[in-house]
């Protein structure tokens, strides 16, 4: 095997996280590369293409707190499409010159711990080889498209697409089309074909507390005032639960009465997007009276709009299915208008389910056989552990983390795994969950930054989590999940708790000496890092 280059860093993902490792290493003076699968920057927006495709995350939050980059970008929607977020990182480029420091069109197949040199040996689908000391996955929660294994899906004649790989030059107009799934892509697919198609048929399981966008244009001039606010701004996102600048309201729902509350709803509810989870009553999240009441108000705002009382059931049930915000809502613009068409029909997965896909479509349990000429699967991703199915991580006696983890997930902060050295993640499993993705992301990458510098300036080749450290922290993710209205009953996947509290834990990790990991330096030339360059 050939190493073709030898350096102090490579990260894998070329979206916010990576970017944001990338910039910080580059300053410090590191050698460092970043892996990316695709042909250009932009992570999962680079490959989101479906119709419709739009953040759900409300500038100017949803960006990088990097002056140099901020300084001179302004976004034209509150809410914006992919296509801006795709032009903002070139932006990112223009400003930055980063790609010159990523490889693109490289797919990370697998990467081993050498023992020996306490280095990683890193190898792309292309046979290229790196090695180097530190080995960071920046790849996000959703990069391994799920398809739920029904029997039978090749039977179907005609098209059938997943929405991560939306074909470029697919024309919807006029045909017949399924969406199976009503997430965040299925949402914003259907109210962007609804008035498009011939006929659409919408697959929902399970209902999506959709909230209204309220989507507006947004000026150059208020955003250049707004920014000598920023650093402020960037610093206070950190320091809420949800990663944006603004927190609960400070009293519990209980004491206050059914007129101020209707009012406050109301209030959240017209300036719109996530203000109705992250500016609600402290409450509405721990006690499930409260909550309950948030689900009645966006039940009875969603009724109100749809015509048909058995879409109205389905979509917005009277008894709530599962507790308000314990699925990430997504933010609609006019997806329950598109619904009341008379060319989209609506079918209920808990009443019937698909039993089969046949050559002309899909036959649900009532024997009903629905026409397509294209199905989409809006089902997600492979969470979770999901997407080291396809990147092997091994420990240096070849232990694949998947083995690792056939027992449960165990790590440390949801960023380090004990057995696996120099080896940092973000955004995977025990991570923070339903939060601003930037500003989530840099919560992490500035602790794994100041983790590896401190590591580097002071000569360790080696720091590994100790097993001690994440029991402990696989018991805090177990307690914040019993503690959770949105208790899931599996194994949680993510840190449960607010994003503030977890910034904390991780400051008072590194500010008690990295209490938890196990620093160790190895003399010889080779550990040390004496390397040629290849
Ligand atoms: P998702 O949120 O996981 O939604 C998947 C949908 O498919 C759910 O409605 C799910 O129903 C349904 N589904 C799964 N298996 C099914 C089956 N066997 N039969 C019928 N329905 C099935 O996936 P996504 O919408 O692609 O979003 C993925 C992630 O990307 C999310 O974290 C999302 O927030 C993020 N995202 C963000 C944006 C944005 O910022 N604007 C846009 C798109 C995606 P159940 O709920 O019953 O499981």
């Amino acid at each position: 095997m050939q190493v073709q280059e030898d350096l102090d860093i490579v990260i894998v993902g070329a979206g916010y996280s990576g970017i944001h490792q990338l910039y910080h290493y580059r300053k410090q003076g590191y050698s460092v590369r970043i892996l990316e699968a695709e042909s250009d920057l932009g992570g999962a927006w680079w490959w989101t293409r479906y119709p419709g495709a739009r953040v759900d995350s409300e500038a100017p939050f949803y960006q990088l707190s990097i002056e140099e980059v901020w300084k001179d970008w302004v976004w034209t929607e509150r809410f914006p499409c992919r296509d801006e977020v795709c032009e903002y990182y070139q932006h990112i480029e223009r400003t930055l010159g980063i790609k010159q420091h990523i490889r693109f069109n490289s797919r990370v197949l697998s990467a081993q711990f050498d023992e020996s040199l306490h280095r990683w040996v890193i190898t792309a689908k292309d046979g290229y080889v790196i090695r180097s000391r530190f080995f960071i996955l920046a790849i996000g929660a959703a990069s391994k498209p799920y398809t739920p294994p029904f029997a039978d899906i090749t039977s179907f004649q005609g098209v059938c697409i997943h929405t991560a790989s939306w074909p470029k030059d697919l024309d919807v107009k006029g045909k017949k089309v399924a969406v199976i799934g009503t997430g965040a892509s299925g949402v914003q697919v259907i109210q962007s074909i609804g008035s498009q198609v011939a006929h659409l048929t919408v697959f929902q399981r399970t209902p999506n507390y959709a909230l209204a966008m309220q989507q507006k244009k947004l000026d150059r001039k208020t955003q250049e005032e707004s920014k000598r606010l920023f650093p402020a701004m960037f610093r206070r996102c950190k320091q809420t639960p949800n990663g944006f600048s603004f927190d609960r309201f400070p009293k519990s729902l209980h004491a206050t009465t059914p007129e101020e509350r209707l009012l406050f709803f109301e209030d959240l509810w017209t300036v719109g997007g996530w203000r109705f989870v992250t500016n609600n009553y402290m409450d509405i999240f721990t006690d499930k009276k409260a909550n309950d009441e948030a689900y009645t108000f966006w039940r009875d705002k969603v009724r109100e709009r749809v015509h048909d009382q058995a879409k109205q059931e389905i979509l917005a049930p009277t008894i709530p299915p599962y507790p308000f915000g314990a699925k990430r809502p997504s933010l609609e613009i006019d997806y329950y208008d598109v619904l009341n068409r008379q060319n989209v029909d609506l079918v209920d997965l808990n009443k019937w389910e698909i039993s089969n896909f046949i050559q002309s479509g899909i036959q649900t349990a009532d024997g009903v056989e629905h026409e397509f000429d294209i199905i989409v699967f809006a089902t997600g991703f492979h969470t979770f552990t999901g997407p080291y199915t396809e990147l092997k991580v091994r420990a240096a006696d070849g232990t694949d983390i998947l083995e690792k983890w056939s027992d449960g997930v165990y790590s440390y902060l949801g960023m380090t795994v004990h057995g696996f050295p120099n080896f940092f993640y973000m955004y995977g499993p025990q991570s923070p969950g339903s939060c601003n993705g930037p500003t989530c992301s840099e919560v992490q990458s500035d602790w794994i930054i100041g983790c590896v510098t401190h590591a580097m300036s002071n000569g360790f080749t080696r720091i590994e989590a100790t097993r001690e450290a994440e029991i402990e922290y696989r018991q805090l993710i177990f307690e914040l999940n019993e503690r959770s209205l949105s208790k899931s009953t599996s194994e949680p996947t993510n840190y449960k708790g607010d994003l503030a509290q977890y910034g904390r834990l991780c400051s008072d990790v590194a500010s008690n000496h990295y209490r938890g990991f196990v620093f160790s330096k190895d003399t010889s030339d080779v550990a040390a890092g004496k390397f040629t360059r290849l």
